[in-house]
Protein backbone atom coordinates (compact mmCIF):
# COMPACT_ATOMS: atom_id res chain seq x y z
CA UNK A 1 0.00 0.00 0.00
CA UNK A 2 1.33 3.17 -0.69
CA UNK A 3 2.31 5.15 2.37
CA UNK A 4 0.66 8.87 2.51
CA UNK A 5 1.47 10.83 5.39
CA UNK A 6 -0.66 13.91 7.33
CA UNK A 7 -0.57 16.50 9.80
CA UNK A 8 -0.18 13.79 12.97
CA UNK A 9 2.63 11.50 11.08
CA UNK A 10 4.85 14.89 11.18
CA UNK A 11 6.82 16.89 14.05
CA UNK A 12 7.48 20.23 13.70
CA UNK A 13 9.37 20.32 16.53
CA UNK A 14 12.16 18.82 14.75
CA UNK A 15 12.98 21.93 13.24
CA UNK A 16 13.46 23.54 16.70
CA UNK A 17 16.47 25.21 16.75
CA UNK A 18 17.53 24.28 13.16
CA UNK A 19 18.10 27.04 10.91
CA UNK A 20 16.52 26.25 7.31
CA UNK A 21 17.76 27.73 4.21
CA UNK A 22 16.27 27.74 1.05
CA UNK A 23 18.37 28.66 -1.85
CA UNK A 24 16.62 30.03 -4.91
CA UNK A 25 13.31 32.28 -4.32
CA UNK A 26 11.27 31.51 -7.82
CA UNK A 27 8.23 29.82 -8.14
CA UNK A 28 9.17 27.16 -5.83
CA UNK A 29 11.59 29.03 -3.32
CA UNK A 30 9.22 31.82 -2.43
CA UNK A 31 6.18 29.56 -1.50
CA UNK A 32 9.00 27.37 0.62
CA UNK A 33 10.32 30.08 2.49
CA UNK A 34 6.73 31.93 3.21
CA UNK A 35 5.52 29.02 4.06
CA UNK A 36 8.09 27.69 6.55
CA UNK A 37 8.89 31.34 7.99
CA UNK A 38 4.66 31.75 9.01
CA UNK A 39 4.81 27.99 10.36
CA UNK A 40 7.87 29.49 12.94
CA UNK A 41 10.78 28.26 11.46
CA UNK A 42 13.77 29.77 11.42
CA UNK A 43 14.66 30.22 7.92
CA UNK A 44 17.00 32.06 5.21
CA UNK A 45 16.87 32.71 1.59
CA UNK A 46 20.31 31.84 -0.38
CA UNK A 47 20.99 33.73 -3.37
CA UNK A 48 23.78 34.68 -5.96
CA UNK A 49 25.29 38.31 -5.88
CA UNK A 50 22.56 40.70 -7.17
CA UNK A 51 19.63 38.68 -7.36
CA UNK A 52 16.94 40.94 -8.22
CA UNK A 53 14.48 38.50 -6.28
CA UNK A 54 16.73 39.73 -2.96
CA UNK A 55 14.43 43.24 -2.52
CA UNK A 56 11.10 40.95 -2.49
CA UNK A 57 12.32 38.11 0.46
CA UNK A 58 13.58 41.18 2.12
CA UNK A 59 9.84 43.04 1.59
CA UNK A 60 8.05 40.18 2.87
CA UNK A 61 10.06 39.79 5.90
CA UNK A 62 12.86 37.17 4.95
CA UNK A 63 16.23 36.83 6.13
CA UNK A 64 18.63 36.86 3.01
CA UNK A 65 22.22 36.53 2.47
CA UNK A 66 24.71 34.87 -0.26
CA UNK A 67 24.23 30.80 -1.05
CA UNK A 68 27.36 30.23 0.77
CA UNK A 69 26.54 31.95 3.89
CA UNK A 70 23.09 30.55 4.03
CA UNK A 71 24.82 27.01 3.35
CA UNK A 72 27.20 27.75 6.10
CA UNK A 73 25.05 28.22 8.77
CA UNK A 74 22.57 26.60 8.00
CA UNK A 75 21.07 22.60 9.37
CA UNK A 76 18.79 22.14 6.66
CA UNK A 77 19.27 23.16 3.18
CA UNK A 78 16.53 23.07 0.05
CA UNK A 79 18.25 23.67 -3.46
CA UNK A 80 15.29 25.37 -5.48
CA UNK A 81 17.06 26.98 -7.97
CA UNK A 82 16.28 25.71 -11.80
CA UNK A 83 17.71 22.44 -12.07
CA UNK A 84 19.93 23.16 -15.25
CA UNK A 85 22.09 25.43 -12.53
CA UNK A 86 21.93 23.06 -9.26
CA UNK A 87 25.15 21.14 -9.78
CA UNK A 88 27.23 24.60 -10.28
CA UNK A 89 25.41 26.06 -7.31
CA UNK A 90 26.06 22.86 -5.24
CA UNK A 91 29.63 22.25 -6.64
CA UNK A 92 30.47 26.25 -6.18
CA UNK A 93 28.41 27.13 -3.12
CA UNK A 94 26.77 24.24 -1.04
CA UNK A 95 29.22 21.17 -1.11
CA UNK A 96 32.19 23.16 1.02
CA UNK A 97 29.54 23.83 3.56
CA UNK A 98 28.37 19.90 3.80
CA UNK A 99 29.25 18.94 7.45
CA UNK A 100 28.25 15.98 9.04
CA UNK A 101 24.92 15.89 10.28
CA UNK A 102 23.46 18.25 7.72
CA UNK A 103 20.07 17.41 5.55
CA UNK A 104 20.18 18.62 1.54
CA UNK A 105 16.68 18.68 0.56
CA UNK A 106 15.40 18.61 -3.44
CA UNK A 107 12.15 19.43 -4.65
CA UNK A 108 12.75 17.23 -7.82
CA UNK A 109 15.15 14.36 -8.21
CA UNK A 110 16.43 14.86 -10.92
CA UNK A 111 19.87 16.01 -10.02
CA UNK A 112 20.63 12.98 -8.04
CA UNK A 113 19.26 10.25 -9.80
CA UNK A 114 20.69 10.71 -12.86
CA UNK A 115 24.40 10.94 -10.50
CA UNK A 116 25.11 15.15 -11.25
CA UNK A 117 25.14 15.85 -7.79
CA UNK A 118 26.68 13.20 -5.61
CA UNK A 119 26.68 14.63 -1.83
CA UNK A 120 29.04 12.75 0.70
CA UNK A 121 28.49 10.15 3.30
CA UNK A 122 27.05 11.52 6.60
CA UNK A 123 24.64 13.96 5.51
CA UNK A 124 20.95 13.06 5.25
CA UNK A 125 19.88 13.97 1.33
CA UNK A 126 15.50 13.53 1.00
CA UNK A 127 12.84 15.14 -1.24
CA UNK A 128 9.69 17.21 -0.51
CA UNK A 129 8.57 17.51 -4.47
CA UNK A 130 4.71 19.65 -4.06
CA UNK A 131 2.87 18.48 -6.71
CA UNK A 132 2.17 21.96 -7.65
CA UNK A 133 3.54 25.05 -8.73
CA UNK A 134 4.98 28.04 -6.01
CA UNK A 135 1.92 30.19 -6.37
CA UNK A 136 -0.45 28.09 -5.87
CA UNK A 137 1.34 26.44 -3.02
CA UNK A 138 1.29 30.11 -1.36
CA UNK A 139 -1.69 31.24 -2.09
CA UNK A 140 -3.33 27.63 -0.67
CA UNK A 141 -1.30 27.97 2.14
CA UNK A 142 -2.32 31.23 2.94
CA UNK A 143 -5.95 30.01 2.69
CA UNK A 144 -5.40 27.49 5.23
CA UNK A 145 -4.95 24.47 3.49
CA UNK A 146 -1.69 23.12 1.69
CA UNK A 147 -0.93 20.99 -1.43
CA UNK A 148 -0.03 17.62 -1.60
CA UNK A 149 3.43 16.53 -2.17
CA UNK A 150 6.20 13.58 -2.43
CA UNK A 151 8.86 12.56 0.42
CA UNK A 152 11.37 10.57 -0.51
CA UNK A 153 14.41 9.40 1.18
CA UNK A 154 18.15 9.30 -0.97
CA UNK A 155 20.28 8.99 2.33
CA UNK A 156 20.07 8.72 5.58
CA UNK A 157 22.74 8.83 7.65
CA UNK A 158 21.31 10.50 10.60
CA UNK A 159 18.69 7.66 10.61
CA UNK A 160 15.81 10.51 11.23
CA UNK A 161 15.85 11.40 7.35
CA UNK A 162 12.44 10.10 6.40
CA UNK A 163 11.36 12.48 10.01
CA UNK A 164 13.22 15.38 9.44
CA UNK A 165 11.59 15.72 5.53
CA UNK A 166 8.33 15.43 6.77
CA UNK A 167 8.40 18.21 9.51
CA UNK A 168 9.69 20.29 6.45
CA UNK A 169 6.36 19.08 4.74
CA UNK A 170 4.22 20.11 7.89
CA UNK A 171 6.17 23.70 7.61
CA UNK A 172 5.23 24.34 4.16
CA UNK A 173 1.90 22.96 4.65
CA UNK A 174 1.51 19.39 2.88
CA UNK A 175 0.70 17.15 5.31
CA UNK A 176 -2.72 19.42 5.46
CA UNK A 177 -3.54 17.47 2.57
CA UNK A 178 -1.01 14.86 2.46
CA UNK A 179 2.51 13.51 1.18
CA UNK A 180 2.97 10.68 -0.38
CA UNK A 181 5.96 8.15 0.39
CA UNK A 182 7.96 7.49 -3.27
CA UNK A 183 11.58 7.51 -4.15
CA UNK A 184 14.04 9.62 -6.15
CA UNK A 185 13.78 7.02 -9.22
CA UNK A 186 9.95 7.12 -9.44
CA UNK A 187 9.96 11.02 -8.39
CA UNK A 188 11.80 11.57 -11.26
CA UNK A 189 11.19 9.49 -13.99
CA UNK A 190 7.38 9.93 -13.48
CA UNK A 191 7.51 13.26 -13.40
CA UNK A 192 9.73 13.61 -16.35
CA UNK A 193 7.07 11.37 -18.38
CA UNK A 194 4.60 13.21 -17.20
CA UNK A 195 5.18 16.74 -18.53
CA UNK A 196 6.59 15.49 -21.78
CA UNK A 197 3.79 13.42 -22.76
CA UNK A 198 0.56 14.94 -21.05
CA UNK A 199 0.70 17.87 -18.85
CA UNK A 200 3.17 20.34 -21.42
CA UNK A 201 4.19 17.99 -24.37
CA UNK A 202 1.00 15.95 -25.34
CA UNK A 203 -1.41 18.45 -24.42
CA UNK A 204 0.30 21.36 -26.45
CA UNK A 205 1.13 19.06 -29.90
CA UNK A 206 -2.85 17.95 -28.71
CA UNK A 207 -4.36 20.94 -29.27
CA UNK A 208 -1.81 22.76 -32.04
CA UNK A 209 -2.80 19.72 -34.10
CA UNK A 210 -6.59 19.93 -34.09
CA UNK A 211 -6.52 23.84 -34.38
CA UNK A 212 -4.31 23.06 -37.39
CA UNK A 213 -7.09 20.72 -38.68
CA UNK A 214 -9.58 23.05 -38.33
CA UNK A 215 -8.04 26.09 -40.08
CA UNK A 216 -6.48 24.40 -42.75
CA UNK A 217 -10.11 22.92 -43.60
CA UNK A 218 -10.95 26.72 -44.17
CA UNK A 219 -12.54 27.18 -40.52
CA UNK A 220 -12.29 30.31 -39.09
CA UNK A 221 -9.43 31.07 -36.62
CA UNK A 222 -11.24 32.08 -33.87
CA UNK A 223 -13.94 29.46 -33.87
CA UNK A 224 -10.87 27.07 -34.02
CA UNK A 225 -9.06 28.60 -31.15
CA UNK A 226 -12.79 28.26 -28.86
CA UNK A 227 -13.37 25.09 -29.20
CA UNK A 228 -9.87 23.38 -29.87
CA UNK A 229 -8.00 25.20 -26.90
CA UNK A 230 -10.36 27.74 -24.75
CA UNK A 231 -12.75 25.05 -23.34
CA UNK A 232 -10.37 23.10 -22.53
CA UNK A 233 -9.97 24.21 -19.01
CA UNK A 234 -13.73 24.22 -18.81
CA UNK A 235 -13.45 19.89 -19.37
CA UNK A 236 -9.90 20.19 -17.34
CA UNK A 237 -11.81 21.46 -14.90
CA UNK A 238 -14.74 19.41 -14.48
CA UNK A 239 -12.07 16.31 -14.84
CA UNK A 240 -10.40 17.57 -11.98
CA UNK A 241 -13.50 17.93 -9.58
CA UNK A 242 -15.42 14.81 -9.99
CA UNK A 243 -13.32 12.59 -12.45
CA UNK A 244 -14.18 11.32 -15.79
CA UNK A 245 -17.70 9.93 -15.18
CA UNK A 246 -18.83 13.92 -14.05
CA UNK A 247 -16.97 15.47 -16.75
CA UNK A 248 -19.00 12.86 -18.71
CA UNK A 249 -22.24 13.49 -16.91
CA UNK A 250 -21.78 17.07 -17.44
CA UNK A 251 -21.54 17.35 -21.40
CA UNK A 252 -23.87 16.41 -23.76
CA UNK A 253 -24.76 12.64 -24.82
CA UNK A 254 -23.73 13.64 -28.15
CA UNK A 255 -20.35 14.75 -27.16
CA UNK A 256 -20.25 11.77 -24.41
CA UNK A 257 -20.87 9.52 -27.70
CA UNK A 258 -17.79 11.16 -29.68
CA UNK A 259 -15.40 11.01 -26.93
CA UNK A 260 -16.33 7.32 -26.33
CA UNK A 261 -15.77 6.31 -29.94
CA UNK A 262 -13.42 8.68 -31.84
CA UNK A 263 -10.52 9.43 -28.78
CA UNK A 264 -9.36 6.15 -29.16
CA UNK A 265 -8.77 6.43 -32.48
CA UNK A 266 -7.03 10.27 -32.40
CA UNK A 267 -4.78 8.57 -28.97
CA UNK A 268 -4.30 4.75 -30.58
CA UNK A 269 -1.23 2.18 -30.46
CA UNK A 270 0.96 4.72 -32.47
CA UNK A 271 0.92 6.75 -29.61
CA UNK A 272 0.78 4.12 -27.14
CA UNK A 273 4.37 2.92 -28.73
CA UNK A 274 6.08 6.42 -28.66
CA UNK A 275 5.08 6.46 -24.94
CA UNK A 276 7.09 3.90 -24.26
CA UNK A 277 9.86 4.72 -26.13
CA UNK A 278 9.86 8.10 -24.79
CA UNK A 279 9.67 6.32 -21.22
CA UNK A 280 12.59 4.15 -22.33
CA UNK A 281 14.46 7.55 -23.21
CA UNK A 282 13.78 8.46 -19.60
CA UNK A 283 15.39 5.67 -17.94
CA UNK A 284 17.98 4.70 -19.58
CA UNK A 285 19.11 8.70 -19.22
CA UNK A 286 18.97 9.42 -22.97
CA UNK A 287 17.04 12.42 -21.93
CA UNK A 288 18.85 13.58 -19.29
CA UNK A 289 22.31 13.78 -21.56
CA UNK A 290 20.72 15.42 -24.21
CA UNK A 291 19.22 17.63 -21.70
CA UNK A 292 22.45 18.39 -19.53
CA UNK A 293 24.70 18.42 -23.24
CA UNK A 294 22.29 21.13 -24.28
CA UNK A 295 22.88 23.26 -21.55
CA UNK A 296 26.35 23.01 -21.59
CA UNK A 297 26.27 24.01 -25.24
CA UNK A 298 24.28 27.34 -24.61
CA UNK A 299 20.63 25.89 -25.24
CA UNK A 300 21.27 27.02 -29.24
CA UNK A 301 18.08 24.02 -30.05
CA UNK A 302 15.90 25.12 -26.49
CA UNK A 303 16.13 28.76 -27.47
CA UNK A 304 15.19 28.10 -31.26
CA UNK A 305 12.34 26.03 -30.19
CA UNK A 306 11.06 28.40 -27.67
CA UNK A 307 11.44 31.20 -30.25
CA UNK A 308 9.73 29.04 -33.01
CA UNK A 309 6.66 27.90 -30.89
CA UNK A 310 6.06 31.24 -29.22
CA UNK A 311 5.27 32.50 -33.06
CA UNK A 312 2.67 29.96 -33.50
CA UNK A 313 -0.82 31.59 -34.83
CA UNK A 314 -2.74 29.64 -32.49
CA UNK A 315 -0.52 32.60 -30.02
CA UNK A 316 -1.52 36.02 -31.40
CA UNK A 317 -5.43 34.47 -32.24
CA UNK A 318 -5.26 33.62 -28.41
CA UNK A 319 -4.12 37.00 -27.19
CA UNK A 320 -6.74 38.52 -29.44
CA UNK A 321 -9.54 36.17 -28.10
CA UNK A 322 -8.52 36.08 -24.33
CA UNK A 323 -8.70 39.96 -24.92
CA UNK A 324 -12.11 39.58 -24.89
CA UNK A 325 -12.13 37.68 -21.21
CA UNK A 326 -12.01 40.83 -18.95
CA UNK A 327 -11.39 38.01 -16.37
CA UNK A 328 -8.38 36.77 -17.91
CA UNK A 329 -5.96 39.47 -18.14
CA UNK A 330 -2.93 38.19 -16.34
CA UNK A 331 -1.37 35.90 -18.60
CA UNK A 332 -0.93 38.38 -21.01
CA UNK A 333 0.80 40.55 -18.97
CA UNK A 334 3.75 38.56 -18.60
P1 LIG B 1 12.53 29.07 -10.83
O1 LIG B 1 13.15 29.17 -12.17
O2 LIG B 1 11.15 29.60 -10.63
O3 LIG B 1 13.41 29.80 -9.72
C1 LIG B 1 14.75 29.62 -9.59
C2 LIG B 1 15.37 30.62 -8.64
O4 LIG B 1 16.76 30.37 -8.63
C3 LIG B 1 15.20 32.07 -9.04
O5 LIG B 1 15.01 32.83 -7.87
C4 LIG B 1 16.52 32.41 -9.68
O6 LIG B 1 16.83 33.75 -9.54
C5 LIG B 1 17.47 31.56 -8.86
N1 LIG B 1 18.70 31.23 -9.59
C6 LIG B 1 18.84 31.01 -10.91
N2 LIG B 1 20.14 30.76 -11.20
C7 LIG B 1 20.81 30.82 -10.03
C8 LIG B 1 22.17 30.67 -9.67
N3 LIG B 1 23.10 30.39 -10.58
N4 LIG B 1 22.51 30.81 -8.34
C9 LIG B 1 21.57 31.09 -7.42
N5 LIG B 1 20.28 31.24 -7.70
C10 LIG B 1 19.90 31.12 -9.00
O7 LIG B 1 12.63 27.52 -10.40
P2 LIG B 1 11.49 26.60 -9.79
O8 LIG B 1 10.49 26.31 -10.87
O9 LIG B 1 11.04 27.16 -8.50
O10 LIG B 1 12.29 25.23 -9.58
C11 LIG B 1 13.10 24.99 -8.44
C12 LIG B 1 13.06 23.50 -8.15
O11 LIG B 1 11.72 23.11 -7.82
C13 LIG B 1 13.48 22.62 -9.31
O12 LIG B 1 14.15 21.51 -8.80
C14 LIG B 1 12.14 22.19 -9.89
O13 LIG B 1 12.20 20.96 -10.60
C15 LIG B 1 11.32 22.03 -8.64
N6 LIG B 1 9.88 22.07 -8.78
C16 LIG B 1 9.29 23.08 -9.50
C17 LIG B 1 7.91 23.13 -9.58
C18 LIG B 1 7.21 24.25 -10.32
O14 LIG B 1 6.01 24.19 -10.45
N7 LIG B 1 7.87 25.30 -10.77
C19 LIG B 1 7.11 22.15 -8.96
C20 LIG B 1 7.75 21.15 -8.21
C21 LIG B 1 9.13 21.13 -8.14
MG1 LIG C 1 6.23 17.96 -12.32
Amino acid sequence: MTKVYYDSDADLGLLKGKKVGVIGYGSQGHAHALNLKDSGVDVAVGLYPGSPSAEKARAAGLKVGSVDDVARDCDVIMLLVPDQVQRQVYEEHIAPHLERGKTLMFAHGFNIHFNQIAPPKGIDVSMIAPKAPGHLMRRVFTQGAGVPALVAVHQDASESALQMALAYGKGVGSTRAGILQTTFHEETETDLFGEQVILCGGITALIKTAYETLVEAGYQPESAYFETFHELKLIVDLLYEGGMEYMRYSISDTAEYGDYTRGPRVIGEQVRAEMRKILGEIQSGQFASEWIAENQAGRPRFLALRRINAQHPIESVGKEMRGMMAWLQGGNQR
